[in-house]
């Protein structure tokens, strides 16, 4: 009878955690399918801790108080462009807990003197140790590279495909042995250190520009690594959550390679740099490109219909989306239909123009996606680029041999006036230059994002 409850419980919590899922999809639906899912959370913590007796609730009460606050000066400290790296500490965490309770639960079985475990246990023990030290390690060198702790160029050197294959090949024969010789610590404990070798030197020929692909892709290995350990706890409400967040990593990193063109053997195996055969940038931008004011902005503004906001890493590293805001709400007053185009990979990680938007109080109606924008870019009068380089890049669609060469990018460029607000003519993610601010129709407003609004905003209120 207990377990007919405890297993409808799961259930329940399983069920939330899906719905989450699903409310997560949207912005509009995003905090309640957060609170789902957290009610999902604190719903299986309590099933599990009224279901296993074997630490007393003291130490969990501890535990409990101790994480959640270590949590709560996280997400009060963490800067929205360090998101990243803190999710590649969550991963690596993830990882490192699984295999520490595969281990324990190894070391239990040799000294109980209870039948040996079954095959379906062994198998689930030495997967977590694999997966979960492969993902811890791999996950500390994307936090050392994201945060900068260790320089975020690709560390390539000869033979290195060849080690990683045979590193590959020992950790799954290892694997082998810990489920054969399931009284093996020695053996297991090896596995870990072999599979931690193998998952730094899986991250380290990564440039630091495709890490949070490679974080999404950690995320999900950390999912797998939970759903092994479920096997291991015989826990049916962490295999579900753990193959959950495994399938929904995998999803993000198809996703996220799809935005940004690439494969995903591309991302793991290939380095983004220019591949050579481009324009340099003299040759693009020598004597071709003008630069203008905030007043000629406004003035620009004052005969406009239709404005464009278009959203890049810049407005992140400026903090500009509330002066963004204003800015938008102003041209509204004025009669002027204004959208914001988001494009998918702008940014340094999925969704982060739509989160810093929502923090600005953006409308969700304003969000225009890239393929909506695309559809009546010719009709926008003034396209206004705050910080974004790579997603407005024509070479996207006009040079085969470029480094974002198809990456579907907003088309600014067919917009009647194009106003790109940057420091510099320093290129983006991708180092390579933009012909867009060497277009006719485009003009550079210099600056830093936010203080280049701000100048806006305040030319648009003296006229
Ligand atoms: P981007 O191509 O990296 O360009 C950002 C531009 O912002 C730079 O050219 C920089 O120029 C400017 N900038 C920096 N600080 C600024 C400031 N304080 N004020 C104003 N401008 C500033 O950015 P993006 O167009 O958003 O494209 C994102 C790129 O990241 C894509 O190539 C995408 O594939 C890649 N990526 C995205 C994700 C994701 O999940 N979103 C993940 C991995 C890779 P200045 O230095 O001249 O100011």
């Amino acid at each position: 009878m207990t377990d007919i409850i405890i297993n409808i419980g799961y259930l329940v919590s399983a069920a939330l955690f899906i719905f989450g899922l699903k409310g997560l999809t949207h912005p509009r639906t995003a905090v309640r399918g957060n609170l789902l899912g957290a009610c999902g959370m604190l719903l299986a913590i309590v099933i599990t801790l009224t279901d296993q007796n074997i630490v007393s609730f003291e130490v969990i009460v501890a535990g409990i108080v101790i994480g959640a606050l270590i949590g709560l000066v996280l997400a009060i400290k963490i800067e929205m462009t360090s998101m990243p790296e803190l999710v590649a500490a969550f991963n690596g965490f993830g990882g490192i807990a699984s295999v520490f309770v595969a281990g324990a639960v190894l070391i239990e079985n040799n000294l109980e003197t209870t039948p040996p475990p079954l095959v379906q246990a062994t198998v689930a023990i030495a997967a977590s140790g694999l997966i979960g030290a492969v993902t811890f390690c791999g996950s500390l060198v994307a936090f050392a590279k994201l945060k900068g702790l260790v320089g975020d160029a690709a560390v390539l050197f000869s033979g290195q495909q060849v080690i990683n294959a045979v590193l590959a090949i020992l950790a799954l024969a290892l694997s082998a042995g810990v489920v054969m010789d399931p009284t093996s610590v020695f053996l297991y404990w090896l596995l870990v250190l072999v599979a931690s070798a193998l998952g730094v030197l899986l991250v380290i020929p990564i440039g630091g520009a495709d890490m949070p692909v490679v974080v999404a892709l950690l995320n999900s290995y950390s999912g797998l690594a939970a759903a092994a350990t479920g096997f291991v706890l015989s826990n049916n409400v962490l295999i579900i959550t753990g193959s959950l967040v495994g399938a929904s990593g995998l999803i993000l990193t198809k996703i996220m390679c799809v935005a940004m063109n690439r494969s995903l053997t591309n991302v793991l195996f290939g380095v983004l740099a220019p591949t050579g055969g481009g324009a340099t940038a003299d040759e693009v931008y020598a004597g071709k490109v003008k630069s203008t004011s905030p007043e000629e902005v406004a003035l620009l503004f004052d005969a406009a219909r239709r404005v464009a906001i278009v959203p890049g890493y810049g407005m992140a590293v400026s903090q500009a989306q509330h002066s963004v805001a204003n800015l938008a709400a102003l041209l509204e007053e004025r009669g002027i239909q204004v959208d914001y185009a988001v494009h998918p990979v702008a940014g340094r990680m999925p969704g982060h123009m739509n989160v810093l938007l929502a923090e600005a109080d953006v409308p969700y109606e304003s969000l225009k996606d890239m393929d909506e924008i695309n559809q009546y870019i010719d009709q926008i009068d003034v396209a206004l680029i705050i910080g974004a380089n790579d997603v407005v890049n024509p070479l996207a669609r006009t040079d085969p041999t470029s480094a974002i060469a198809g990456m579907p990018i907003i088309n600014v460029d067919k917009a009647r006036t194009v106003v790109n607000i940057k420091r510099s003519l320093s290129p983006g993610f991708a180092g390579i230059p933009n012909p867009l601010f060497a277009l006719d129709n485009s003009l550079m407003l210099f600056g830093d994002g936010k203080k280049a609004v701000l100048g806006i905003i305040a030319a648009l209120k003296d006229t």
